[in-house]
Formats: structure tokens, sequence, C-alpha cells
């Protein structure tokens, strides 16, 4: 399938040391659970993560008896499952007039991922409107122009220096108008300092919440799932001052870190929504953590 093309890399790194661990031992000992634990860490899933995981298998091979390595590994898999289990992985911007803020730093995808996002929704009939509140980087908005023609949306922005949250302000004033189904911002993604980044987006959101009450919300992360465990650092930065509904995983298709999917969903509680596997249009996919943890282990 598709999906399991776009996670080759990810794959490849997880189910070589999952098939030679069932292959290779005969019995479930410490040295059986230490190098599970270690090719989990290794892909990427995160020592925490990976603990809980294994502590839990280890609890249910003790009371169901299993002597197999074999026997284990379906309970291994919906072990990984259980742990990104982050309650309903809704897609109510799908339904409702919203409003999704897209934040993360500079390189990561967003502007990408906002064109595709863009694109998904169109295809779907939604009214979209988009606004270029990166106007920090030169290029950013030139680059977002590009995408929206794409996606066939139309953009509200900003010249560059532009005050961010006063191109907010004029977007969703613009949507409200216009009867848009769902404001898909863009934010920069590096401003003069971390400070300086951070007020920005609190000022961003205030003005959301007071011009668009009505309107359903969403604070979209990016992350690349290249840069491991960097992306949970970046999450938790931003989570400090944005309330992070959902998260946007890209280049999942480049890495053979695509397990950091399970460290992100499980430490952060918060949904991967959307993954990314590759540059065009059409590479974001709606992310089910149970078919993916059935096509990391297939
Ligand atoms: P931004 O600075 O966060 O807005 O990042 P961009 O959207 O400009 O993307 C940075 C680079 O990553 C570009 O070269 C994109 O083509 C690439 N990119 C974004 N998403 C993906 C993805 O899912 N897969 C791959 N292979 N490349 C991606």
């Amino acid at each position: 399938t598709r999906l399991k093309e776009g996670l080759a890399k990810t794959r490849n790194n997880i189910v070589r040391g999952i098939d030679s661990l069932f292959s290779g031992f005969s019995a479930i000992d410490d040295e059986f659970y230490e190098e599970l634990e270690e090719i989990l860490i290794m892909g990427d899933i995160g020592v925490n993560a990976t603990m809980e995981i294994v502590s839990r298998l280890k609890a249910q091979i003790k009371e169901r008896h299993i002597r197999e390595p074999q026997e284990c590994k379906q309970l291994l898999i919906e072990g990984i499952k259980e742990q990104m289990r982050v309650g309903e992985n809704a897609y109510d911007f799908e339904k409702k007039q919203s409003v999704i803020m897209v934040i993360g730093v500079n390189g990561v995808g967003k502007t990408t991922s906002v064109g595709k996002l863009a694109g998904k929704l169109k295809d779907d009939g939604r009214k979209v409107l988009i606004a270029a509140a990166d106007t920090f980087r030169a290029a950013a908005g030139d680059q977002l122009a590009e995408w929206a023609r794409r996606a066939d949306v139309p953009v509200v922005g900003g010249s560059e220096g532009a005050d961010p949250a006063s191109v907010v302000f004029d977007a969703v004033s613009a949507a409200k108008a216009r009867g848009v189904d769902v404001l898909l911002i863009d934010t920069a993604g590096r401003l003069h300092n971390k400070k300086n980044l951070m007020e920005e987006l609190r000022k961003m959101n205030r003005i959301v919440e007071r011009e668009f009450p009505d309107a359903h919300r969403e604070n979209l992360i990016v992350l690349d799932g290249t840069t491991g465990q960097n992306a949970l650092v970046q999450a938790r930065e931003f989570g400090e001052v944005a309330d992070l509904t959902g998260i946007i995983l890209t280049k999942m298709d480049g890495t053979a870190k695509g397990g950091i999917a399970v460290a992100i969903q499980s430490e952060l509680r918060v949904p991967v929504k959307y993954i990314g596997v590759g540059e065009t249009i059409d590479d974001l996919q709606k992310f089910d953590s149970d078919e993916f943890v059935n096509a990391l282990f297939d």
C-alpha cells in the first residue's frame, strides 16, 4: 500500500530487528527483553514509550504463561497500538467552520503542509482561505502563493515585515465576509528571538479567539520526522504557548526514524493527524495509529 511504501525506510529499520529477534531467540529471557528494548529505542520509539511497552508485554507474557517468542509478536504489536491511544483522533475541522493555525520552526515543511492541506480540504468540497502570516521571511509569501495556486485556494497576504497579527485580523475578517469553511494560517517559524516568536503566537491566537469566537479552532504543529527526538523538544516548547490540537509529521518518506510517531503521540498525548510522505500536493496522508503500527510490522 501507499502507506507502507511511504514508510519503507522506517519499516526496514524496525522490521529487520524485530524479525531477527523473533527468529533468533528460542526463549523469552532477560536477553530477549534487552534486545527488544534496543530495537524499539533504535527505532526512535523513545525511551519512555519503550519501557512502558516492554513492561506491559512482560506482564502479559507472565500472566499468559507464554514461552515461545513467536507467540508474543502480536501482543507486542497490540501493545504499541495501545501506547499510542490518545482518544478520539478528531477531524472536526473537516465538518465545522474552522481556523487552523499551523506552527513550527523553519524548514520542517510548514508551508508545504499548509499547501497540501489546503488542496485536500478543497478537494473535499470545502471553501478554504490561506493567511500568509509568516511576514518575517522574504520568500515565505511567494512560496505560499505558489502552493495556494496549486491548491486553487485564495491567499490573504501580508507584505514582508507587516505585523503578523494584523494579517490574521484581515484574514479572519475576509473569512467571515466570504463564508469560508476553513481558514489556514501559516505562521513564522523564526523571529528575532524565541520570546518574540512565542509572544506573536499568543497574540494571533487571541485575535482569532476574539474575532471569530464561533469558529472551531486548531493549533497544528508541524514536526520534521527525520529529526527524531528533536521533534519532541520542539513540540514541548510550542506547547507552552499554544494549545496543541494535532501534529503533522513530515518527511516520513525520507527517514528510518518514523518510529518517532509512537514517541510523540504517546508522550505528548496529542494526535498525529497527518503524515507527509513526499513533496507533491498529494503527499499528505491522514494518520491512523493502528494502521501505522500494522504498516510498520506487517
Ligand atoms: P517551512 O520552512 O517549514 O515552511 O518548510 P517548507 O515547506 O519550505 O519545506 C522545507 C523542505 O521540506 C522543502 O524542500 C519541502 O519540499 C520539503 N518537504 C516538506 N514536506 C515533505 C515531506 O513530507 N516529504 C519530503 N520528502 N519532503 C518534504
